[in-house]
């Protein structure tokens, strides 16, 4: 276990330690908030440890780009990495100890187990689109939060089929802590933050924004009375024009996902993903 220099920030790099430093906390009669991610830090991730440190009094940051939720196809090799920064605004917003272990201290020689996932992980959304990532995520933090044994998890709005996976998760295996959701942060245009948006050349940043526009626009649409398809026929046009190429663009019952035809069936929320050149946007939002 190590400290950087000047910080209150411990970084660890195994799950031996990280165990030996919870159970100090444990026994002085700490509670623990965890807030896992791959990294590349932004204001999107500092709001979860905003959160997290409303709900406990030691925050557990956990680094870790997962090699098993990405596909073959998928970014792994380049998904954007920047250890130093990320431990500075830890740092900077009060978080305690950096968890950052390697790929070989998360999955052993000889590692075979995967969660099995059906529900939220089952509905045509991102898991038609990236199959076996739902299973890949699920492992990994089943994995962090037996490590970690915390009291809350923090996970963003801004994956929102994930965070009803991990709570379904944690519901059907009985984990004790309790997963927590934080709104999406956004730029001033509207633009979800996210770790991959470096990768937007100027001209599609520009456009990036239609995104978040067409599903505003929507929610508006159908509260004000608009029929759900129509709605959704109208901004699935909007990006199209906006030159985006659509995985998907639905209404889906906010807690099942599954599909919903009008408004009186329950909480709407509307997700979308899409593709502006090479890289690919998610978002959602309430209606
Ligand atoms: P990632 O590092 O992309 O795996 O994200 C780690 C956590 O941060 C996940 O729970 C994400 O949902 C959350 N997150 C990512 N972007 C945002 C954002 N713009 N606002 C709020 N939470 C976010």
């Amino acid at each position: 276990m190590a400290a950087s220099p000047a910080s209150r920030v411990e970084i660890v790099r195994d799950v031996a330690s990280l165990r030996a430093r919870l159970a100090d906390w444990r026994r002085a009669g700490e509670t623990i908030g965890l807030v896992p991610t791959m990294g590349a830090l932004h204001a999107g991730h500092i709001s979860l440890v905003h959160e997290a440190k409303k709900h406990a009094r030691k925050i557990v940051l956990t680094i870790f780009v997962n090699p098993a939720q990405f596909a073959p196809s998928e970014d792994f090799g380049s998904y954007p990495r920047s250890f130093e920064p990320d431990a500075a605004l830890f740092e900077a917003a009060e978080g305690d100890l950096l968890f950052a272990p390697s790929g070989e201290a998360m999955y052993g020689e000889g590692f075979a187990t995967t969660i099995a996932l059906a529900g939220p992980a089952a509905v045509g959304l991102e898991d038609r689109f990236r199959p076996g990532h739902f299973a890949g995520v699920a492992t990994i933090v089943a994995k962090l939060l037996n490590q970690c044994r915390p009291d809350v998890a923090i996970f963003g709005e801004k994956d929102y089929q994930q965070l009803q996976v991990i709570k379904r998760m944690t519901r059907d295996l009985d984990f004790e802590t309790e997963i927590l959701g934080v709104p999406t942060e956004r730029d001033a245009d509207g633009l979800a933050l996210s770790s991959r948006n470096v990768f937007l050349p100027a001209k599609e940043r520009a456009l990036a924004p239609s995104l978040p526009a067409a599903l505003r626009g929507c929610a508006r649409d159908i509260n004000e009375g608009v029929a759900i398809e129509t709605a959704l026929y109208t901004a699935r046009a909007a990006i199209a024009a906006a030159g985006f190429a659509t995985d998907y663009f639905e209404a889906r019952h906010a807690e099942t996902l599954g599909p919903i035809a009008s408004r009186g069936e329950g909480p709407v929320r509307l997700l979308a993903a899409a593709r502006l050149g090479k890289t690919r946007l998610i978002d959602n939002i309430a209606v």
